[in-house]
């Protein structure tokens, strides 16, 4: 063999970054509202001692460490020094109903969890049904009866502890699904995938990071591992600001405090801070980029971003996906494109990074054209694409690899990618489909519309057709006239929503996604006036 087979670790990720990016910071502001402030370095040695007081607790390589926790510097910790001792670190999301967390917690056979105190009410609450809980942690407070805390682990280490042997196909985190059908699902990371996927993360046509960079990830630790963000900010020492709790006005004065360049989250947290800046008239501070993913990013969200000179990359992933699949990069002639030509290209989905491949499909599993209007199955396969769900019996693939996302996308001549809706969520009228995503995309730009989701509801001549609800932005007026005259020119004519129907809020899942599946149930049974007026 002619060249060295060093693996591909999670832990050589937090050793490079301790090694050549050693002072360089990372930030937490806590539940308090506190500040903390540590380094690449320091996160490198504390891991160390992480790990030994995990193996001085009895985990074994392969057990599986349980997070209940916001983004700060200690669920970092325990990221890269469970990986060290080769656990597989689960992040879990508080924001899941008591059943699912239970479901999720025993599947996972967790031993040890670490939450933080904002979430012992949950814990307290639950810890009975959590039989292989061996040991409850406390991240950011003392200890208390039946709770030891992080703190007094870590400082009873020295952090000379040696990482275990790992290969790089050993399993390193778990994440489970959303379950939007059936019980949650659990995708399980290995060190080489999430290594594969950090050193793309960073390219410039991914989320473009550096050194200098300063990234503030609003997506939590336990939404597909912050989107890969801690992994790839190791390998090129970028300085991570987390923040614990999710406020916009929070948000925004760290963000300017920190000098903020990058930042990557749902579009409902940026609907949120926009919010908070109109009120407050504060600034995106040194803001250069943002990623926005997880939901299709509305397009007057882009071109608020593009006006104020941010540039703005519009990403597709999923769990499943580690979480990147595509990202909107901007193509070599996009200097001689005008301003709307740039938004049409952000407000697609984008193109895989060298390693994904992509295709769709039809209902025959036939592969259609990349003519940017076959609309069908989006698949996609790939080094840190699923393979197999955790402890299923079967892999999540076809033959050939392809992994069917269920999503319903076209890919365009030049390759760029296009969700159109997800599979369930379409608007199936008079046997065409009508993209509730695009219709809630152009919604939002209508004024006084702060947000908007389109379900369909029952129609006995079309089977569906769409209605809009709209929440609007406080202390403005929006009319059902007024929106549907705005979509006028934007959508095909019959798109058109039937009805406009404002509500108070719209409900969100535990990532921040509209929650189509509770909307369809509520709206099941709507009658549409047009119907019982006739
Ligand atoms: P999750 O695994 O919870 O992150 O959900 C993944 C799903 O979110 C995908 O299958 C898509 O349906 C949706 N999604 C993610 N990013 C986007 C995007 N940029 N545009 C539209 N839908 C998206």
């Amino acid at each position: 063999m002619g060249m060295q087979g060093q693996p591909l670790l999670v832990t050589s990720l937090i050793d490079h970054a301790a090694r050549e990016h050693s002072d360089r910071e990372i930030v937490s502001r806590w539940a308090d509202g506190s500040q903390t402030r540590t380094s690449w370095g320091e996160v490198g040695r504390d891991a160390r001692r992480f790990a030994a007081a995990m193996v001085r607790l009895g985990m074994n390589k392969g057990d599986r460490i349980a997070t209940l926790a916001m983004n700060h510097g200690h669920h970092l910790v325990s990221w890269y020094g469970s990986a060290g001792m080769g656990g597989v670190l689960h992040t879990v999301n508080p924001r899941l109903f008591d059943e699912q967390l239970v479901y999720i917690i025993n599947h996972a056979e967790d031993r040890v969890l670490l939450f933080d105190a904002a979430f012992l009410p949950i814990v307290e609450r639950l810890r009975d049904q959590l039989p292989t809980i061996d040991h409850f942690i406390l991240f950011d407070a003392p200890a208390r009866e039946g709770y030891s805390s992080y703190r007094d682990l870590i400082d009873a280490e020295d952090g000379n502890f040696q990482w275990v042997e790992l290969d790089e196909r050993d399993p390193v985190g778990l994440c489970y699904t959303s379950g939007t059908t059936g019980n949650p699902k659990g995708v399980l990371y290995e060190h080489r995938s999430n290594v594969i996927h950090a050193i793309t993360e960073i390219q410039p046509d991914v989320f473009g990071l550096s050194n200098r960079s300063v990234i503030m990830p609003i997506v939590p630790m336990f939404h597909a591992n912050s989107w890969g963000v801690p992994f790839a900010a190791a390998t090129v020492g970028s300085k991570l600001v987390f923040s614990a709790t999710n406020d916009a006005e929070g948000l925004c004065d760290l963000m300017q405090q920190e000098g903020v360049t990058h930042s990557a989250g749902v579009p409902t947290v940026w609907i949120a801070m926009f919010a908070h800046m109109d009120a407050s008239g504060t600034g995106y501070g040194k803001l250069e980029r943002v990623i926005i993913g997880g939901s299709a990013a509305p397009r007057a969200m882009i071109e608020r971003f593009m006006k104020a000179g941010i540039v703005v990359g519009h990403a597709w992933g999923m769990t499943e996906t580690s979480p990147i699949g595509t990202m909107g990069k901007r193509p070599w002639n996009w200097d001689d494109l005008g301003f709307d030509e740039q938004v049409d290209i952000v407000c697609r989905q984008g193109c895989p990074p060298f390693g994904v491949e992509l295709r769709i499909v039809d209902d025959a599993d036939q592969p259609l054209p990349r003519d940017g209007k076959s609309s069908g199955r989006l698949q996609c396969r790939g080094p840190w694409i699923i393979k197999r769900y955790f402890k299923a019996d079967s892999d999540a693939t076809d033959a050939d690899g392809w992994f069917d996302t269920g999503d319903v996308a076209v890919i365009h001549p030049d390759g760029v990618m296009q969700i159109t809706d997800r599979a369930k969520d379409v608007i199936k009228s008079g046997g065409e489909w009508i993209s509730s995503i695009e219709l809630e995309n152009a919604a939002v730009g209508a004024p006084g519309v702060q947000e908007a989701a389109a379900v369909g509801v029952y129609h006995p001549k079309w089977d569906e057709r769409p209605i809009l609800l709209i929440v609007k932005k406080p202390g403005t007026e929006a009319s059902e006239a007024g929106i549907l005259d705005y979509l006028k020119d934007k959508v095909a004519k019959w798109w058109l929503p039937d009805e406009v129907v404002f509500v108070d809020e719209l409900p969100h899942t535990a990532t921040g996604k509209i929650l189509k599946r509770q909307l369809r149930d509520d709206y099941k049974d709507y009658k549409l006036r047009s119907l019982t007026d006739a």
